[in-house]
């Protein structure tokens, strides 16, 4: 790790495909930014990204990446920061990857209280695959799969992950760059499972959620009486429909992360001798 590194040091020379103007390049600005802050740097950062316009970041950032299958980046984030604890690991991925395809993870991965941060740029609706609804759509959203408006009331990622065990909940915006790198970096120094939604417009496929829309929209707690510690004001405020909020809606400061839990009491790097050659032989019999 290294005090000097600058955020740009986390950029590589891949040139973004996103359209422009889109939501998911303020949020890769803000995840390096706030990588570097923490004293990371490539060498030692894990990106993890899933399918979707969001996924392609694993290119755009200059780190260790992998960029896995529909839904399952944060099981295959989880996988590395068991096998080497001391890389920072972040999960990155949008909210038809994460909260359709991948819910199940995520609700395993919240109570797991696993030592990363999951950042979802949530722009509630399917960009990659050119405009269909995602979990997240609102309720009467008309897509080429809805054309007479989505029948079923969104996802509310954040009521998943409070119900799940969730340690810190946050949700921030893209166009909003310093309080939203801000709000990562604290996931980052959380002990444990570090969740962050972002609003990440898309500028071409969603004409309702838009920058203008959630300029007027927004709340951020830090101007407000809310006390993230309190579980109670965190769900009144998860279950508030209809508002907008940024900030950190619920962090649990006695939060013991996976490795420290009870149990786990070996670096899962550890491998015990004849086990690669014994899982080799097991394959190549099976097959
Ligand atoms: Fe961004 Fe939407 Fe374009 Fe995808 S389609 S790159 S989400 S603006």
């Amino acid at each position: 790790m290294s005090s000097d590194t600058h955020f740009t040091d986390f950029k590589s020379d891949k040139q973004p495909t996103w359209c422009p103007g889109c939501g998911d390049f303020g949020t890769m600005n803000g995840m390096m930014k706030a990588l570097a802050e923490t004293g990371n740097d490539p060498d030692n950062t894990f990106l993890v990204a899933g399918i979707g316009c969001s996924g392609k970041i694993g290119t755009y950032m200059h780190s260790y990446a992998l960029h896995g299958v529909h839904g399952r980046a944060l099981p295959v984030g989880t996988g590395v920061k068991l096998a080497n604890p001391d890389l920072e690991v972040m999960v990155a991925g949008g909210d038809g990857d994460g909260y359709s395809i991948g819910v199940g993870h995520f609700i395993h991965a919240v109570r797991r209280n696993i030592d990363i941060t999951y950042v979802v740029m949530d722009n509630r609706i399917y960009g990659l695959t050119k405009g269909q609804a995602s979990p997240t759509s609102r309720q009467g959203f008309e897509t080429a799969t809805s054309p007479e408006g989505t029948v079923e009331p969104p996802v509310n990622p954040q009521a998943l992950a409070l119900a799940a065990g969730g340690t810190f909940i946050a949700q921030s915006f893209s166009s909003d760059s310093q309080r939203h790198a801000e709000l990562v970096q604290q996931a980052i120094e959380h002990d444990g499972f570090g969740f962050v939604n972002v609003y990440s417009p898309c500028v071409t496929f969603n004409d309702v959620d838009t920058y203008d829309y959630f300029r007027d929209a927004i709340v951020d707690l830090e101007e407000t009486d809310h006390d993230p510690g309190n579980y109670e004001a965190a769900k009144d405020r998860i279950m508030d429909p209809g508002t907008e909020h940024i900030g950190i809606l619920y962090q649990n400061e006695d939060s013991v992360p996976f490795s420290e839990r009870e149990g786990i009491d070996r670096n899962m790097a550890d491998i015990p001798d004849g086990a690669p050659e014994r899982a080799d032989r097991l394959v190549r019999e099976f097959y």
